[in-house]
């Protein structure tokens, strides 16, 4: 029988009848506008495409220059097309299907031009934007036809129009962005004009056999956003103006709730696509957070959607679709949520990648070819940094020995994973566990290597990562003194009151697990992540946003540092703020700028802001930092044994697991 039969059934979409109901989502891939980018680009695509997947759809390229993300971000133009035929003429050689996404940023533009339906300043944006008058809305409805057309003169098998998120065309539908009172606004209706003259002016462009997909915003989740009612008129319009495929995109960029990050529950905004699917005839598409084929196999039996649209699962894992079909889920690369790879590179101008697959985007330079000459190889820790060695490793044909000295794998992924919202983590585990079996790694569990064991070996690996640092504050060594590993790895009992030193990564996953209160026995994790973050689905709400509700905190908590500045300034792009807002809801208070003077039973002393002052709390949690663990390393060179030192072991400050897992990776690659 066939692995997720839902999943596989074909499915027409418009003149064209798809294999499977998965379609690779957009993702801008920051490679679009540098040299030799189109070369890595058609690679990328051809990549997932060899792996079945049916329909996928490029990054957003703008359809003119006002459309651009920034300055130099690309533009359909005629001068684009030959680069353009690179990727199609890769992905049509592996047997897929690929649609180019028109994007105009709008208002979220970051160049001096931007434009937007009236002149109101987004939240996130650097500059107010200009309105558009009525030639100029006339002529880009113009632009993306003529877009459009290049796209299909480039080979592309049809286009998808990007009106969601916040973007142009979806601050045209809002009442809370759209002030105008003239053909382009005023009214629902007229709100709606812009998006569907652009829809029918692609179309036209296209040609009838070509796919056309429109993105639609199915939950605003900003305030004055669209009431469903609105959306499902949208869909239905867009619907009898041509369109072959809705998909969906969840909440604006500006929206202060959660829709990708990792704490967002599986499958979260299935309730948003379900009530369009139920009003109109075409295929709709469910997407954000469905990382599995179990989660995609689930919406579409049960009605939600017609088919799955994945983007960051396939960073993860390009034969994403091919395991599931074989019935190999379980060997699958999860994508864990954490966008510290793909989107905050994007966002950063850095070439998007994947935490857990760092050859993602780099499959032209960092391959992993068999090897002509295999070693015996021992790899010291399995964390995330001697896990990856160990696996690329033996995919290239190396025999891996790999000792770790705890009872199980995981290093600091085996800390992460307990945090409240970063379960997913463990999935990383598992695939490891599963390649380590597939690839007759032997793995040494319990084992504490020394020099001896490790003599005999072509070479060593040293991954030992790192161990928390102690600081030196008088009476660290207190009892009600802990490190994060006790608390979070261990289990240890903290107090009423918790006071942590140190507001990096580590110090706000551990304000988040010891603020957390115990969820009711029975409840519902989704409707708790509705109420805690303000999402309605009430059809009176203007775009789904309503104040949260957060669960109380479990216990009072103070965190500090002694920098001065925001605490969690440098937590990533796109989830820091979520973490800060998290821990607002939860009352933790956060002090910077503090001097550790002592730890006393009563809490800590410390010197801030001029003056002294007692933190209390009953139990102290270190989350100062970490040290190397490399104490095999002198030994190793005395002997002559030759190693390489890689993740935490090699450079502790800032330990992080992407840099750990694609130290690993690469080092494979050389051997
Ligand atoms: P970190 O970001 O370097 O933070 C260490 C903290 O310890 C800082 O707040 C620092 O602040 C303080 N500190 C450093 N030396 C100290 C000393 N001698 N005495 C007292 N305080 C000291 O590292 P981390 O929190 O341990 O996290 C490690 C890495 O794990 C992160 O860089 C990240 O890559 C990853 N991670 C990320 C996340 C996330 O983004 N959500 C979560 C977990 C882990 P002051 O020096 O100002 O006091
Ligand atoms: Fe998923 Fe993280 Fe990889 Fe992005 S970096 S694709 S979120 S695992």
């Amino acid at each position: 029988m066939v692995a997720h039969p839902a999943l596989f059934t074909p499915v027409r979409v418009g003149a064209v009848t798809l294999p499977n109901r998965v379609l690779m989502g957009s993702m801008h891939l920051g490679l679009e506008e540098v040299d030799g980018g189109f070369e890595r680009l058609a690679a990328f695509y051809a990549e997932r495409a060899r792996h079945g997947v049916a329909l996928m759809v490029t990054g957003g390229i703008a359809p003119n220059e006002e459309g651009r993300p920034w300055e130099d971000g690309a533009v359909m133009t005629d001068a684009a097309v030959e680069e353009h035929r690179l990727i199609t003429d890769a992905v049509h050689a592996e047997g897929g299907r690929i649609l180019l996404q028109l994007l105009h940023f709008g208002r979220y533009a970051h160049h001096a031009d931007l434009v937007a339906p009236s002149a109101l300043q987004a939240p996130i944006s650097e500059r107010p934007p200009r309105a558009m008058t009525h030639e100029e809305i006339l002529r880009t409805i113009r632009d993306f036809a003529s877009a459009a057309s290049r796209a299909i003169e480039a080979g592309y098998d049809g286009v998808e129009i990007m009106g969601s998120e916040g973007y142009l065309l979806n601050e045209f539908l809002a009442p809370a962005t759209n002030l105008r009172d003239d053909a382009w606004g005023g009214d629902a209706e007229r709100r709606r004009l812009f998006p569907l003259r652009v829809a029918a002016a692609v179309r036209e462009a296209i040609g009838a056999e070509a796919i056309l997909s429109f993105r639609l915003s199915a939950i605003d989740l900003v305030d004055g956003g669209s009431t469903a009612e609105e959306t499902i008129a949208l869909a239905r319009a867009l619907e009898a103006a041509g369109v072959d495929l809705l998909n969906t995109g969840v909440g604006w960029h500006e929206s202060r709730v959660p829709t990708i990050a990792t704490l967002v529950p599986r499958a979260a905004f299935a309730e948003a696509t379900r009530r369009i699917r139920a009003r109109v005839g075409i295929p709709v598409v469910a997407s954000n957070r469905i990382s599995t084929p179990e989660v995609a196999e689930r919406l579409i039996l049960d009605g939600d959607a017609d088919l799955v649209s994945m983007a960051r699962p396939f960073l993860a894992d390009p034969a994403f679709l091919a395991k599931a079909a074989r019935g190999e889920a379980a060997s699958i690369n999860t994508c864990i949520g954490c966008n510290q790879a793909c989107i905050d590179h994007t966002l950063t101008g850095r070439v998007t990648s994947c935490l857990v697959n760092p050859r993602a985007g780099h499959e032209t330079v960092l391959t992993l070819a068999p090897t002509r000459r295999a070693e015996r190889i021992a790899v010291v820790g399995a964390g995330p940094a001697g896990l990856a060695f160990a696996v690329a490793a033996a995919e290239r044909g190396h025999r891996i020995v790999l000792f770790e000295r705890r009872p199980d794998i995981g290093g600091q992924f085996d800390i992460a994973r307990r945090i409240p919202g970063k379960e997913e983590f463990a999935e990383t585990l598992r695939y490891y566990r599963g390649r380590i079996e597939e690839l007759g790694i032997d793995l040494r569990l319990g084992a504490d290597a020394d020099a001896d064991a490790l003599d005999g070996f072509d070479r060593v690996v040293v991954a030992t990562g790192v161990r928390p640092r102690r600081p030196d504050v008088p009476g660290a060594d207190l009892p009600h003194v802990l490190d994060y590993a006790e608390v979070v790895r261990e289990g240890r009992p903290v107090g009423a009151r918790v006071a942590i030193l140190g507001a990096g990564g580590i110090g706000f996953d551990v304000a988040s697990f010891v603020s957390q209160a115990e969820p009711s026995p029975g409840g519902d994790a989704l409707r708790s992540f509705e109420r805690a973050w303000g999402i309605s689905y009430a059809p009176e709400s203007a775009g789904g946003a309503i104040a949260p509700v957060p669960l109380p905190p479990a216990r009072t908590v103070r965190m500090m540092q002694r920098k001065p500045g925001r605490l969690g300034a440098g937590l990533g792009k796109t989830t820091g703020w979520i973490h800060r807002a998290e821990l607002r809801h939860r009352d933790v208070e956060m002090l910077a700028g503090v001097d550790y003077l002592a730890i006393t039973e009563a809490g800590v002393l410390v010197a801030h802001e001029g003056a002294e002052r007692l933190v209390e709390a009953d139990t102290v949690v270190l989350c100062t930092g970490q040290e190397s663990n490399r104490a095999l390393v002198p030994e190793l060179a005395v002997r002559g044994i030759r190693h390489h030192v890689i993740g935490g072991a090699d450079v502790a400050a800032e330990v992080d697991a992407k840099r750990a897992i694609r130290q690993g990776v690469e080092l494979a690659a050389t051997i």
